[in-house]
């Protein structure tokens, strides 16, 4: 086998509290993470020169050491004992810079495939273990789908597959950067989610349940940089989601719905305005 085509798929948090700040700058967080149905598509190359090239159809990616794919594919032959000889084609469709981890789950991606094409049997752990050297996201992101993340995102504990519902995606223009959102959190001042009650609502299969207690903290620092966001909410609502909510640090926003016409009609309404470029309607994606 010489190369392997493989899928990375895009995460939205149900649930992102922030429980402290570490001294080396960390932050202790819990979360409710969720796959969803909208993915880059990968292509992994065996080559015979010793390099590690990137090709990828948005020109402003960088194609360096920069790209978390080529520090994944660099890690993993290091941790492997190889020569890194691989060519990587990544056609990306996860918006980016928009909280729901596109980076993260192409270098996880890569891990994946490089293990198999290179037959190094390393098992899930391991592969998370380097994984969290280049994000803390890519530990979840080699497991996906329902997932409580604790720690800075490495205590892992698979959940049952949250309730089935249409996922409608809206990304507005703005590229929000992690690290700001984080600096920016004022600890004293959140009112923390109640993800215990959404752990009980998974556990039930309950939307309902499940979406009234949706809630993330990081929302107090970007919806104050970008008012849209509270708007995109409060249409979604108005549309009939049961519940909306930001992803990640933001600036993508998720609304979910039962009833499969009025999540259509919802996204043929914002499919039209002034974010329709980046508008989907998905599904979550199980293990
Ligand atoms: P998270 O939800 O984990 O905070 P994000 O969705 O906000 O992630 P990404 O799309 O992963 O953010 O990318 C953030 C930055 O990382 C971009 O500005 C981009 O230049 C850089 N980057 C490096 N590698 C990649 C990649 N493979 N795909 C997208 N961005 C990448």
């Amino acid at each position: 086998m010489d190369s392997i085509h493989i899928r990375a798929y895009a995460k939205i948090n149900l649930g992102l509290d922030v429980l402290s700040r570490r001294a080396d700058g960390y932050h202790e967080v819990r979360m409710i993470m969720q796959t969803v149905r909208l993915f880059d598509k990968l292509t992994v190359r065996r080559i015979r020169t010793n390099s590690i090239s990137i090709k990828t159809n948005l020109n402003y990616l960088p194609t360096d050491e920069n790209n978390l794919i080529y520090r994944a594919a660099n890690l993993f032959f290091q941790s492997a004992g190889l020569k890194p000889q691989v060519h990587i084609t990544l056609q990306k469709h996860i918006p980016v810079a928009a909280g729901m981890a596109g980076g993260s789950s192409d270098a996880a991606a890569v891990l994946t495939a490089l293990n198999e094409l290179f037959c190094t049997g390393m098992d899930l752990a391991a592969l998370q273990e380097i994984g969290l050297h280049i994000g803390a996201d890519v530990p979840y992101c080699l497991l996906q789908g329902t997932a409580l993340s604790e720690g800075i995102g490495e205590i892992l504990t698979p959940l049952p597959p949250a309730p089935q519902c249409y996922c409608l995606i809206v990304k507005p223009p703005a590229s929000v950067p992690t690290k700001y959102v984080y600096e920016n959190l004022c600890l004293d001042e959140i009112t923390h989610p109640d993800i215990d009650a959404q752990l009980g609502a998974i556990r039930t299969g309950s939307l309902k349940e499940l979406c009234g207690a949706l809630g993330n903290v990081l929302e107090s620092v970007t919806l104050k940089k970008h008012p849209e966001i509270s708007a995109i909410k409060a249409q979604m609502l108005s549309l009939g989601a049961l519940g909306a909510l930001m992803s990640g640090s933001g600036p993508t926003v998720f609304g979910l719905f039962e009833d499969r016409t009025a999540a259509e009609q919802a996204y043929y309404r914002f499919k039209i305005g002034e974010y329709g470029r980046q508008t989907y309607l998905t599904r979550f994606q199980q293990r």
